[in-house]
């Protein structure tokens, strides 16, 4: 192997394996350099994991509703190690097929942690390689808070590692993390405690979507306690227990689950040998063609401290590699009306502006309509009260283009995508009330408000 690459791609998560490997089409040599199994976060232990759980836990749910339809069906328990056995396995099995990913395309695979020794050059377990383009792809880690005892706890990580399902679980944090694992550790049979350090969950959210996960979270059995700072954790008897700011202590529980987001993967990186910038939370500024503030190293994906989203991830390392060796100067990613679905019970799917981002930019040219039903699946429950689909949609101007569209109910996560298509289009009120609905489903509801 000749160790002076065209690109070196400093890690093989989401982002850096779609660079890596569309440079390697386009004809570059290639290395991809990482230090844990290939696939990043979303394979190991975010997307891919969270959402066999959440599977999972859609199971309870629909087992729930089997005896409204004629079944006669008793679940004795759930075997949690079997699930982890066949995840385990899935994960594996995704590992080798992006290892074989990289072969096909005869992109480099390093194995080791990569330290920047200048601005073209990098060291993998003593050795040297140089490219002309470096990118770096390193991802984030959990946060734990520095607090006393808070190591008593565990993150995300440590979430897919247990064993077996905690029989009481405190979850800290409000966001994306905390609200998917409240609900399905509780349909898999914990009782959760969900600490909320305001007063709501999602905050950057539409209100709407925020005020009804939090009566269907309650609905499932999670307690939401909030405004909870947390100060420590101590463990007595095996027993966590978590002292607020306030003097309050909550507990005991099992498990202390931290959920209060993410830091970049920067500090190992050696980049004060390449004097390329980080910023106050050690994320690395990029301009719009993902280029640092050295002309030859590129960063992309949660790293950039940018929309931490997979998809975001793969778009841009795939558009900087077009851009950088396809030959398509002027590409790049636009980051703005990307949709992101939350894996709550029920789902959130979400694009564009909330209600009130949108009335404070455009005072009264807003239209807002919503929408909120029992879906058809839970007609011969008797708990329709507590299944409700809502939506909303925020217009704008006479001619009611949507600017935003916020879904909370079942099959939101699949809903999304395709009005994702058409907001990012242009879409305009009329387009969709001229739209023939598709008749009986919950996303019909989203062309036919008034
Ligand atoms: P990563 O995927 O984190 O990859 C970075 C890689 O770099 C890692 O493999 C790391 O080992 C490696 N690395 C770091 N430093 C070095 C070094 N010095 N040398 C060598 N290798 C190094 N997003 C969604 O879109 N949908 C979801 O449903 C979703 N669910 C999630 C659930 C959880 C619990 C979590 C934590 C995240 C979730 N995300 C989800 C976010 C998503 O996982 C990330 O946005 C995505 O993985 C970011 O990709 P990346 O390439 O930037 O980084
Ligand atoms: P988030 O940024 O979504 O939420 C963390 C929240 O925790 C903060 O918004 C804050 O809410 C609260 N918080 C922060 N610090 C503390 C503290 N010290 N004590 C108590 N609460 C605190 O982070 P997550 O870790 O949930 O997820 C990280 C990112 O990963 C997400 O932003 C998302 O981009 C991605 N992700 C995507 C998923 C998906 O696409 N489905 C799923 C999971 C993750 P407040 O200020 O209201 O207190």
């Amino acid at each position: 192997m000749n160790n002076n690459f065209d690109l070196i791609v400093v890690g093989g998560g989401s982002g850096g394996l779609a660079c890596a490997q569309r440079a390697a089409e386009y004809g570059a040599y290639v290395a991809v350099v990482e230090q844990a199994p290939l696939g990043g976060t979303c394979v190991n232990v975010g997307c891919v994991p969270k959402k066999i759980m959440w599977y999972a836990a859609q199971h309870s749910s629909q087992i729930n509703l089997a005896s409204d339809y004629g079944f006669d069906v008793t679940v004795q328990s759930h075997n949690w190690a079997q699930l982890k056995k066949h995840r385990d396995a899935y994960i594996e099995h995704l590992n080798d097929i992006y290892e074989r990913n990289l072969k096909n395309r005869k992109v480099h695979l390093i194995r080791g942690s990569a330290k920047f020794k200048n601005t073209t050059t990098i060291s993998v377990n003593g050795i040297d390689y140089s490219a002309e383009r470096i990118v770096i792809a390193s991802g984030g880690q959990p946060i734990i808070p520095e607090l006393e005892g808070s190591h008593l706890g565990t993150d995300s990580d440590g979430f897919f590692a247990l064993k077996e399902c905690p029989s009481r679980v405190a979850i800290v944090g409000s966001g994306y993390i905390a609200v998917e694992f409240a609900g399905l550790l509780s349909a898999l049979g914990a009782e959760v405690s969900l600490l909320i350090r305001k007063e709501s969950l999602l905050r950057s959210f539409d209100d709407m979507l925020s005020e009804n996960l939090k009566t269907a979270l309650a609905h499932q059995g999670v307690k939401l306690i909030d405004k909870v700072i947390p100060f420590s954790l101590e463990k007595r008897d095996n027993d966590c227990y978590l002292n607020s700011v306030n003097k309050k202590q909550y507990g005991p529980f099992d498990k202390i689950i931290w959920a209060v987001g993410r830091k970049p993967n920067t500090s190992d990186l050696n980049l004060s040998s390449t004097a390329v910038l980080t910023d106050q939370d050690d994320f690395i500024p990029v301009d719009k063609y993902q280029k640092t503030n050295i002309e030859n190293i590129f960063a992309i994906g949660d790293v950039t401290g940018k929309n931490a989203l997979t998809p975001v991830a793969i778009a841009a390392g795939r558009r900087l590699s077009d851009r950088l060796f396809g030959n398509m100067p002027g590409r790049y990613l636009e980051y703005h009306t990307i949709p992101t679905v939350v894996f709550s019970h029920p789902p959130i799917g979400t694009i564009g502006l909330t209600e009130l981002e949108a009335r404070e930019k455009y005072g009264d040219r807003i239209k807002i309509y919503t929408s909120s039903f029992t879906p058809m699946l839970y007609a011969l429950s008797d708990q329709t009260d507590k299944v409700l689909t809502s939506m909303k949609l925020v217009t704008l101007g006479e001619e009611q283009k949507v600017i935003g569209c916020h879904i909370i109910g079942d099959g939101a996560d699949e809903m999304l995508q395709g009005f994702a298509v058409a907001i990012r289009k242009g879409v305009t009120k009329k387009d969709l009330d001229d739209t023939i609905a598709i008749h009986p489903t919950s996303a019909e509801e989203l062309v036919t408000m008034r």
